[in-house]
């Protein structure tokens, strides 16, 4: 009798899969991938699909970039890892400037870490250990936006806001304060989204003029909250937000895990509100996919805040083995290199048009709303009824269908609930750009037929 094939789902199956209801497996089968090469993925069939999504929000440059390969075999001749704690090694070294020298200005130092979560950690135990060092223990409770995303351990899920992956493991977490989020999506008739985040930080003064002294930080996702369903705010909020911080001695941490790097249409989304935060978190695209990095940027003030002699007992104690891995460093150096060799963030603005004249139509479509883009994001809903908004019945998994539906036609997509978004990377053509919407032009239009 043959083997199984290693993508079967059967009890000799031992892979778990993240954020995944294994029984679902059972009626939907895997996507068992076996090469990827540009913005293509191809299975064990042969059959090809377009990452619409960065596989993750990940990718930026294409899968197996022959530059990013090079660095990474070149990197593997000398040192593939060291210690970080008492050694240093160059790659880490010039990444940390590079990223420093590219930042908004005012973050002078970077403090490596291997996830976004981790990243996230870190800034919180930053901020709160930067407030004890300046002798203000009583600063230690944490601000989020409602819908806020900042990854899945413990400390990140208690700053997060989002109810499906909070539900479970409320107990376990933190008590944090919720504001209410600048969403464009609920802004009223006839107000404009800048008029509604105005009238969203109202609350937030409100807030630290009562409660300042025993607030750390304020964290958020600079202009776009993906994982809640790549919902838009206006810049006003983030630029307004700094000033009420710097008023109030609030640090404000920028979680741009999944907006930096050009999604927005500029390095990092904070330039569009002209602010540097205190802290900022990075990582996803920050090895253009290839190895998990993710490092803290903070301001010389915190920094300094822990620099002092030893007995003092200030210092930032917190590690994780592979904290600057020497091969993620380097693929990282050679993703930075590609935004010169490429200009990129000067092409994207190509694309970026191109997206919002092949968006346009969605705008009618009887059943898409509320059509929106940032920068490379582009998402809108699905809905039973355009006129009353009416969504779809959870259980019909009208996004599951058509991500099924998708596979069929050549894209991968992977839609939040009905919310279906894409986030090609910055390799995709004028071209692809028509064909993808194209094809997802049809694929809504099918699944929104489905009885
Ligand atoms: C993905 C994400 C995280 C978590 O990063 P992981 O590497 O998945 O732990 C945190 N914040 C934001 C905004 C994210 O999008």
């Amino acid at each position: 009798m043959s083997q199984p094939h290693f993508w079967h789902l059967d009890a000799q199956y031992a892979l778990w899969h993240p954020c995944t209801q294994m029984k679902d497996h059972e009626t939907y089968p895997l996507l068992p991938i076996q090469r990827g090469s540009g913005i293509w993925l191809e299975d064990v069939h042969g059959h090809r699909y377009m990452d619409a999504i960065s596989s993750w929000w990940v990718n930026l440059f294409g899968h197996c970039h022959p530059d990013i390969n090079a660095a990474l075999q070149d990197q593997l001749q000398t040192l593939e890892h060291v210690i970080l704690a008492g050694c240093t090694h160059e790659a880490a070294v010039t990444l940390a400037n590079r990223l420093v020298n590219i930042a908004p200005k005012g973050l002078t130092r970077c403090f490596f870490a291997d996830n976004g979560a981790s990243a996230v950690e870190i800034a919180l135990k930053m901020s709160f250990h930067s407030w004890i060092n300046l002798g203000q223990p009583q600063k230690k409770r944490f601000v989020t936006l409602e819908g806020g995303y900042h990854g899945e351990t413990l400390g990140a899920l208690s700053v997060t806001h989002v109810p499906q992956f909070r539900k479970a493991y409320g107990p376990l977490l933190f008590d944090v304060i919720s504001v209410t989020s600048p969403d464009a999506y609920l802004r009223l008739e006839g107000e404009s989204s800048e008029e509604y985040a105005l009238r969203a930080l109202v609350e937030v003064e409100t807030l630290f003029a009562q409660k300042h002294t025993e607030i750390a930080a304020f964290i958020l996702e600079p202009l776009v909250q993906c994982s809640t369903g790549m919902r838009m705010y206006h810049p006003i909020y983030l630029t307004k937000l700094r000033a009420l911080c710097d008023h109030y001695q609030i640090h404000l941490i920028a979680d741009e895990i999944a907006v930096g790097f050009g999604r927005t249409g500029t390095m990092f989304a904070c330039e569009q509100a002209n602010i540097t935060p205190d802290l900022m978190c990075l990582s996803k695209a920050l090895t253009g996919g290839y190895l998990p990095l993710s490092c803290v940027l903070a301001s010389e003030a915190i920094y300094q805040s822990f620099y002092a002699d030893h007995p003092s007992q200030k210092a930032f104690l917190h590690s994780h083995s592979y904290t600057g891995n020497a091969l993620a460093c380097r693929a990282a150096l050679a993703t930075l290199n590609l935004f010169e060799k490429y200009q990129t963030l000067q092409n994207n603005q190509r694309l970026i048009q191109r997206l919002a004249d092949k968006l346009a139509p969605f705008h009618d479509h009887p059943h898409i709303s509320d059509v929106r883009q940032c920068g490379m994001i582009a998402a809108w809903e699905c809905v039973a009824d355009k006129n009353t908004q009416q969504p779809y019945p959870a259980h019909e998994r009208r996004g599951l269908k058509m991500h099924l539906q998708a596979l069929k036609k050549g894209v991968l997509i992977r839609p939040l609930g009905d919310t279906v978004y894409i986030i090609p990377p910055y390799i995709i053509t004028e071209e692809q750009i028509d064909w993808l919407l194209s094809n997802i032009w049809d694929i809504i239009s099918e699944v929104s037929t489905h009885r």
